[in-house]
């Protein structure tokens, strides 16, 4: 019998997929401030999640459920959980299944973690199963994770993972592997940032973590571990990669 955490070093090794669900699904609910117009939805018998504000659909896609996560229980499985319907769960679990390491996990029903742990699994979980990321977020007194899928909605036509903003609010957007993009504005100040650098550049060589990002040294364009990130709020970028996106706007002009 495995345990979840025994994901963990795998999820590390894999960290820039963790920053890339992050920076989607973060990215996306940072559209909105979460005032009060603003509100996200699940409904487990389509099943469907959307993020709204007011009347008007910013992020919404096909959703299933990971788990859940309650203080003193840990988490447990969707499939296992009787109160969620078999729509919220039965197209992920073939998926789940189907990735070696995360086989032999789903016959346990709950494991002993705290929630920062589980987040770090089930963001990593959510991308490696093919979905955008994992959305967290608060039912009653526990925590539901789950795998989304943003394919419709303003947003959906692509966001920056640095400032947020979607493609009709910028002039360009750079796109990089899975979903990960970038504006013309934050590559300008990644340009800038490279620019002042100069030769022998002192980016930031420690990561921030922002919110619940974890710190991760991996740039999420070219998927490598570096050093020298230019980071945004969730994710950074390498200085090969902060040059090309620079050049890419460059040769697009004013
Ligand atoms: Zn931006
Ligand atoms: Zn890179």
């Amino acid at each position: 019998m495995g345990h979840l955490l025994d994901l963990l070093p795998r999820v590390h090794a894999e960290g820039h997929l963790v920053a890339q669900g992050h920076a989607c699904i973060d990215s996306a609910l940072r559209l909105s401030q979460m005032t009060e117009r603003e509100r996200w939805d699940v409904d487990l018998s389509r099943p469907r999640f959307e993020w709204r504000e007011g009347e008007a659909v910013i992020f919404a896609g096909p959703c299933q459920v990971l788990g859940t996560w309650v203080e003193g229980d840990g988490f447990l499985w969707g499939h296992h959980n009787p109160s969620i319907p078999a729509a919220g769960w039965s197209e992920l679990k073939p998926r789940l299944e189907a990735i070696a390491e995360v086989a032999p996990l789903l016959g346990t029903r709950a494991f002993d973690v705290t929630k920062r742990d589980c987040a770090l699994v089930m963001q990593w979980l959510a991308v490696r199963a093919g979905s955008t990321g994992c959305f967290e977020g608060p039912v009653g007194q526990a925590t539901i994770f789950l795998a989304v899928t943003l394919d419709d909605g303003q947003g959906a036509g692509g966001w920056c993972s640095w400032c947020g903003s979607t493609r009709a609010m910028v002039r360009s957007l750079i796109a990089g592997p899975r979903g990960v993009m970038m504006c013309d504005g934050c590559g300008a100040n990644v340009g800038d940032i490279l620019a002042e650098s100069g030769p022998r550049p002192s980016l930031p060589s420690e990561p921030m973590a922002v919110g619940a990002a974890p710190t991760l040294r991996f740039c999420v364009f070219c998927e490598q571990p570096r050093d020298g990130l230019v980071m945004g709020p969730h994710a950074g970028v390498c200085r090969d990669c902060g040059g090309l996106i620079r050049d890419a706007l460059a040769s697009r002009g004013p």
